[in-house]
């Protein structure tokens, strides 16, 4: 069977140029960049290299490049580390109810700790209102992260206009733009950010490696210790060959955006025509909203999400819910239920497609054809049950 793999906002497949990166410095590049030797220099070398071309790519100086293990880690050390860094100049805190649970979850176990957070709603379109952010906004604000794509829907958040407000605030501004980079222009000058979460894994890079965009002067305390790498911010010896494969897939990500994006609006075009023409009733989410182009997330009537996305499965095609599967059944998602309400149909019935490498039109097409089957197939089911 045909199988065709729609989860890119997941993870993504390890491009070959940046497998083959990765797999000849394994081997080749094994010294400790803090060694002073020739072997650990030469890594020190390839570790420096790829801060600058990721510094580059978002407008950044290399020192403001913090490698981590990933966009959750990411998250919790801009959280963690100026909720800690900066607890004697306030402890309120605003975020938005639509986070990824890398900043979900940190900003609730500092709600548990006693600090003070504002949790901001959205409306249907799953977009943060500017508004909001300037009236939360207090004397002992410390912190605001909001995301800069949401990771289900797609939603895009205005980093910039709320960057503009904090620019008279000291608050330090993070945005989680783990599903956003790569995929849409990112300049962290323009969006007036402090600091910025990044993951390999969801650009066509290896798992386990990211990093964190800290403005020179914002303050962070470390989230381990041990010894005195990226700048005593992250303890603990670089993974330089996934670093550098990092750096190689964040580079062409970045020079072929406007390609993919392209190409990405074609696919929902071709997705949306295609259900339309197979006379299958459906609804996009955040469909008025500015969306990242690879993300797709539709409402089918009439279905219910587990035997949807099982079907699907059956059918070859992998695709998500966008939200948590715990223990075998789904919980409705969290940004489905900030957008449209609890018990709304919509957060039973609504799948998200996300496109990236080695799609073809042709591979949208199948997807639409069995998309449409499986539709048909569970509320004729439906139908007969209710009779
Ligand atoms: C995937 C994702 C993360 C987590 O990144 P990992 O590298 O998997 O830890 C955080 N935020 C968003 C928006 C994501 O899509």
């Amino acid at each position: 069977m045909n199988k065709i793999y729609l989860d890119h906002a997941a993870t993504t497949p390890v491009r070959p140029e940046v497998a083959a990166r990765f797999a000849e410095l394994l081997s080749k590049t094994y010294g400790n960049p803090s060694s002073i030797h020739g072997t650990g220099r030469e890594a020190r070398r390839i570790l420096d290299e790829s801060r600058t071309l990721i510094a580059r790519l978002i407008g950044a100086e290399p020192a403001e490049i913090i490698f981590t293990g990933g966009g959750t880690e990411s998250d919790n050390l801009a959280i963690f580390g100026t909720a800690e860094a900066r607890k004697d100049e306030g402890r309120h805190i605003i975020t938005s109810v639509v986070e990824h649970h890398g900043v979900l979850n940190a900003v609730r176990k500092l709600e548990a700790a006693g600090y003070d957070v504002t949790w901001l709603p959205v409306d249907r379109q799953g977009r943060v209102s500017v508004e909001d952010v300037r009236a939360a906004l207090r004397d002992d604000t410390i912190l605001v992260t909001i995301m800069a794509g949401n990771n289900e829907v797609g939603t895009i958040q205005p980093i910039g206009e709320i960057g503009e407000i904090l620019k008279g605030h000291p608050a330090s501004f993070h945005t989680d733009a783990v599903q956003a980079f790569g995929e849409i222009p990112l300049d962290v000058d323009r969006l007036g950010v402090d600091l910025l979460s990044a993951s390999a894994h969801k650009i066509n890079g290896p798992k386990g490696t990211g990093f964190l965009y800290q403005r020179t002067g914002t303050k962070l305390s470390p989230s381990s210790a041990g010894g005195e790498q990226e700048r005593k911010r992250r303890a603990g010896t670089e993974n330089v060959p996934a670093i550098a494969a990092f750096a190689l897939a964040a580079d062409i990500a970045c020079r072929e955006m406007d390609a993919h994006a392209k190409e990405h609006g074609m696919f929902k075009r071709l997705m949306a025509d295609a259900l339309m023409g197979e006379g299958i009733d459906f609804k996009i989410n955040a469909e008025r909203a500015e969306t990242l182009p690879h993300i797709l997330n539709i409402s089918f009537p009439g279905t219910d999400i587990e035997q949807l996305l099982v079907n699907l499965d059956l059918a070859g095609l992998a695709v998500s819910s966008g939200s948590a599967c715990t223990a075998g059944s789904i919980d409705p998602s969290h940004v489905l239920v900030a957008m449209y309400g609890e018990g709304a149909p919509e957060l039973r019935n609504s799948v998200r497609f996300s496109f990236g490498y080695g799609l073809e039109g042709k591979d949208i097409r199948d997807a639409a054809a069995k998309t449409a089957d499986a539709v048909r197939r569970l509320t004729r089911l439906q139908k007969g049950e209710q009779q």
